[in-house]
């Protein structure tokens, strides 16, 4: 019998039906858009850290932030534009002239020129007109192109926009230069269905040289919905490592290669075997920890402790696992619990070259499971406890900022 694979059954059914672009670029946002997630902030040295090890994984493009920020903000791009890093430098800029000009002066090869694009956002955030911002975009994409950058052209809030003013904003860019058009889905409201329909239809009426597509997790579907755009043809999608990000993130770095890699046989050009180290780096840097049971750089992602299928997994990995964890760079754990079945005994014993008869092998088993059922939880409760102290209330305390107003000189004034 042929050795099992994991996909095989499905690529013939789906080749034919695919658009997948034979060359991606992998575009990371952990330092732009990551770093807004609450109570995350990157300084300039971690910026370059995080920025060194994502070029060194194949990252292709890493967004280093918004260099009008402040003066730290530009530091950090100056910082990451300046390492000589194989990965493309982008900073942002919003369609704001000043902005663009920050961008120029930082050094970075790439920049993304971001403006909102829906009613809601017009009307109650920018205040500006579909007139202004198309006015805008246009004179700062040239701005771009005419200091010899590479311009990605982004509006938020892509898809709840009217789609007769996206078509002919994105169409008006393009022809002004741009390079690349990227949709964003920036509330996170897409499902694989509705998404592959909207980039259709963006494709059919707009043509873009370029897509790419920065999409959020407001509903768990970031990932999915990035896999459907570059089934539909995206070439650049914005991911971030461990899917930080604004709310509930982004579409996940790793999630999507591994998607690509694993589920549609596509190269994505990133070391998959960074993966891991990648993931903790900027779990320790951005101090938002790691779900156990996060896809792929979890803790949990390769453990097994359950009987049946730690039995499966000894005699063929792909009972259980979809992927051999040294892929991503980590090794598969073996839990010892109340779960456990007699081989995940067999096997631990193996580690010494020790075998048993059965009865001692049962009564270790039973031992085994009787201390972990009896096992305190206060450890864990205790964490639990400070970890929702931090992050209930993340960046500063009431206190904090009341005793800054009292310094500043506020006083309340009565009417
Ligand atoms: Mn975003």
């Amino acid at each position: 019998m042929a050795e099992p694979r994991l996909v095989e059954d499905f690529h013939g059914h789906t080749a034919g039906e695919r658009r997948i672009p034979l060359s991606l670029t992998i575009w990371d946002e952990t330092l732009r858009d990551g770093e807004q997630m609450p109570g995350v902030h990157f300084s300039p040295e971690e910026k370059l850290l995080i920025a060194e090890k994502l070029s060194e994984a194949g990252v292709g493009v890493i967004n280093a932030g918004i260099p009008v920020v402040s003066d730290e903000e530009a530091r950090a791009v100056r910082l990451v534009a300046s390492a000589g890093l194989k990965a493309k430098v982008l900073a942002a800029a919003r369609t704001v002239p000043a902005d663009v000009d920050a961008v120029i002066r930082s050094g970075a090869t790439h920049i993304a020129i971001f403006v909102a694009a829906s009613h809601v956002h017009l009307k109650f955030k920018l205040k500006m007109t579909q007139k202004e911002v198309h006015a805008a975009s246009i004179q700062t994409v040239r701005q771009a192109k005419e200091a010899g950058l590479h311009v990605a052209f982004v509006t938020e809030d892509t898809v709840r926009a009217p789609f007769a003013f996206v078509e002919r904003l994105y169409k008006d860019v393009q022809e002004a230069g741009a390079d690349r058009l990227v949709v964003a889905d920036t509330v996170g409201i897409m499902t694989p269905l509705t998404f592959r329909w909207y980039l259709t239809e963006f494709q059919r009426r707009v043509h873009p040289k370029d897509l790419s597509v920065h999409c959020h997790n407001d509903f768990g579907l970031a990932t999915a919905n990035t896999l459907t755009a570059v089934e539909c043809g995206a070439r650049a999608p914005h991911v971030c490592v461990n899917g930080i990000g604004e709310r509930a993130g982004n579409a996940a770095l790793e999630e999507v290669v591994m998607g690509l890699e694993t589920l549609y046989g596509v190269r994505t050009g990133i070391r998959t075997d960074r993966l891991h180290e990648l993931s903790r780096l900027v779990e320790e840097i951005s101090g938002v920890p790691v779900a156990a049971n996060k896809a792929l750089v979890g803790y949990n992602a390769f453990s097994h402790e359950a009987g049946i299928h730690t039995h499966g997994i000894l005699a063929h990995t792909l009972t259980y696992e979809p992927l051999q964890p040294e892929v991503v760079g980590r090794v598969r754990q073996m839990v010892l619990g109340k779960h456990s079945g007699k081989s995940a005994i067999v096997e631990k014993l193996k580690e010494r070259g020790i075998t048993a008869p059965d009865p001692m092998l049962l009564e270790l088993l039973r031992r085994v499971k009787t201390e972990t059922e009896r096992r305190s939880k206060a450890d864990l409760r205790g964490f639990l406890r400070d970890y929702r102290a931090l992050f209930e209330r993340p960046g500063l305390s009431e206190d904090e900022f009341w005793a800054m107003v009292e310094a500043v000189g506020i006083r309340a004034v009565k009417a």
